[in-house]
């Protein structure tokens, strides 16, 4: 990336496709990638598997684990989209377990808003340093 990048024209914008783990778009930032595209988030929701905030990070996990299903917490506890408002762990820790394709809707959604928002971030960084 960082060969290809010093090559391009500077008023280009580079666009990294395929790259959607957030440690992977934090490398391609830096490296001067300014877009991003990638199914991780829906793919890795379809079965049932979440980033999730925790120790100033995002970390995924599986809402298929047994310890999920007495969880009445929200999905999310850093997170504010519409699912972790509305649900908790332990129903769509049910709906995964029970193969309701519900259970990957929603994880999927909370996964993009937790990506889009986590590029906002790095934007808002860029912007005021
Ligand atoms: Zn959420």
């Amino acid at each position: 990336m960082k060969v290809v990048n010093e090559n391009l024209p500077e008023e280009k914008p580079r666009h990294l496709l395929g790259i959607g783990e957030p440690e992977d778009i934090v490398e391609g930032v830096r490296l001067g990638c300014d877009t991003f595209d990638c199914v991780a988030p829906t793919r890795i929701g379809r079965t049932g598997t979440i980033y999730i905030h925790r120790n100033g990070k995002l970390e995924k996990t599986s809402l298929r684990k047994p310890e999920y299903q007495r969880d009445f917490s929200r999905l999310d506890e850093g997170c504010d989209c519409a699912v972790c408002e509305k649900y908790t762990k332990a129903y769509v820790c049910h709906l995964v377990r029970s193969g309701e394709i519900l259970g990957g809707h929603l994880c999927s959604i909370h996964n993009l808003y937790t990506i889009v928002n986590f590029t906002n971030k790095l934007r808002d960084e860029i912007l005021h340093s």
